[in-house]
């Protein structure tokens, strides 16, 4: 199996910012099972940045004449290349991420499936002719936005490196992309994927530095005409502001708060061997993540037992490990965060089941979490814990379950356990959600538009959606 990989930057094809390097400051990256350090990720300094942003502007010039079925074939050279790499890009991932291998290698597969299905959709920006008198005529044209900055985070580093490139490169534009300085080699794997399929070196570059410093630097260009970015609301507010300075286009994927409303007639246990999954997948570390458990009170008793039995039977490990079913939370940020919101929430009251605490004084372990009868002013449910905690409530039935979920200002994924198909088409209408999953725990598919509401974002990735995103509407009119 390989080891971690050589880390840098690659600019309009340069391989940038190597450990022979003197001239760039670095940042460590650590391995979150261990604690320990991996290697250097170099920053990109001021001269780096103004070069990508030249390159990005003479990648789009090209590519956005490029024919569909170039742009297809990079995708789809791609999506072979990262199978064929998978076993090794997965490994990087669980070194540097510390998801479990299988996880892990989920991830890639994912991000293949999307390049092929964008592949598809490059050839499928259809315009439309309007009805016109004779000799008059009104056309509809998709053309490229242009040069897209795109922000990654940690938690999916392929996926969501795929989902800021793919997009882009599918529609005609070139695109910079920054993946987190905690995930690099992921990142880098990715682009390299599409370089090495033949896609021009100035049309997908990756960069890392201080994420302050790169987005002000970058969104402060002319040059860029669209943002896109993936992380908590709080980060998306700010660069959206940015982005506002020069009217440019916006995808923000931004944090959640997942509603999870079980109702009696369900079969619990059914229920609860795909919910409790569900919750601790990538410890719990999922802008989608199930996280309010908002249960109908008849059968409260029985859904937290089966819960917490279920939770403490998760074998918590290195996800290089055989049979690891969750491994470290990415940071310490995370494990320092999420002890913070538990001892709130019980200290106002909530009762803890099990969990609630780091596991070993190596890595960023955090036990698999229950939480239940939590007060809805405690933090935790009121800000995402994106770690390995379900929160339990009890709720009198349809009406006050739906106003649970839509307390809040998130609008990300919601999820709801019903036979009754009349009950599901009045949640399906009221719940606001970007995404509504009924009687299954997942929300995400290659062809399918993946993107929130109200303080979760707008804007979507994956789909035809995903490609449309990147494109902008200009009427012809001919008289
Ligand atoms: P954070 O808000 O500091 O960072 C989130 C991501 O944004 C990181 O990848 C970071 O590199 C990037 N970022 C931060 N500041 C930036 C800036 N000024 N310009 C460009 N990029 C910037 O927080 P964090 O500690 O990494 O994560 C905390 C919270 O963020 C989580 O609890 C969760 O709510 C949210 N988050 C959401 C997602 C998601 O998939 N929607 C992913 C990661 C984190």
């Amino acid at each position: 199996m390989s080891t971690y990989p050589a880390l840098h930057m690659v600019i309009g094809g340069k391989t940038v910012g190597g450990s022979s390097d003197t001239g760039r400051a670095f940042e460590d990256v650590l391995n979150p099972a261990t604690g320990e350090v991996l290697s250097a990720v170099p920053l990109a300094n001021a001269a780096d940045l103004d070069e990508a942003l030249d390159n990005a502007a003479a990648g789009f010039r090209m590519w956005r004449s490029a024919t569909p079925e170039k742009r297809a074939a990079v995708l789809e050279g791609a999506a072979r290349l990262l199978r064929e790499r998978a076993d090794t890009i997965a490994y990087w991932l669980t070194l540097e991420q510390g998801k479990p291998l299988a996880e892990a290698r989920g991830e890639v597969m994912y991000s293949a499936m999307l390049f092929e299905f964008y592949a598809g959709e490059a050839k499928r920006t259809y315009g439309r002719t309007l009805v016109r008198p004779a000799a008059s005529r009104a056309e509809v044209r998709y053309e490229p936005v242009g040069p897209v900055a795109a922000f990654a985070p940690w938690n999916f580093p392929v996926i969501n490196v795929a989902r800021k490139v793919g997009g882009p490169i599918a529609a005609g534009c070139s695109v910079i992309v920054k993946p987190s300085e905690e995930t690099p080699a992921a990142g880098i794997a990715v682009v390299q994927a599409l370089l090495d399929a033949g896609c021009p070196p100035d049309v997908c570059q990756v960069v890392f530095g201080v994420p302050d410093t790169v987005s002000r630097h970058l969104l402060g260009s002319p040059i860029i005409r669209k943002l896109s970015f993936t992380g908590s609301t709080a980060v998306g507010k700010h660069l959206a502001k940015l982005a506002a300075e020069d009217m440019k286009r916006t995808t923000m994927e931004l944090g959640g708060h997942g509603p999870v409303l079980v109702f009696a007639d369900n079969d619990i246990d059914a229920v609860l061997d795909k919910v409790v999954a569900a919750k601790y997948r990538n410890a719990g570390q999922v802008c989608v993540s199930p996280t309010r458990f908002v249960v109908e009170a008849p059968i409260y008793e029985k859904f937290r037992a089966g819960f917490v039995e279920r939770a403490k039977a998760i074998k918590v490990g290195s996800g290089l490990e055989e049979g690891t079913q969750m491994g470290p939370m990415a940071n310490a940020r995370g494990t320092e965060g999420l002890a913070k919101k538990v001892a709130d929430a019980t200290a106002r009251g909530a009762r803890l089941h099990t969990g609630g605490e780091r596991i070993g004084n190596q890595g960023f372990f955090y036990a698999p979490t229950v939480l239940s009868d939590i007060p809805l002013d405690a933090d935790i449910m009121n800000d995402e814990p994106f770690g390995p905690v379900a929160l339990l409530n009890s709720f009198a039935g349809e009406v006050e379950m739906i106003a649970e979920a839509n307390r809040l200002p998130y609008g990300l994924a919601a999820y709801c356990w019903t036979p009754d198909t009349t009950r599901r088409s009045r949640i399906a209408e009221q719940v606001e959600a970007g995404m509504v999953s009924f009687n299954g725990a997942g929300v995400s598919a290659v062809d399918a538009p993946f993107g929130g509401v109200k303080w979760s974002g707008h804007g979507s990735e994956d789909g035809a959606e995903g490609v449309l995103a990147c494109m902008v509407v200009k009427t012809v009119h001919e008289s």
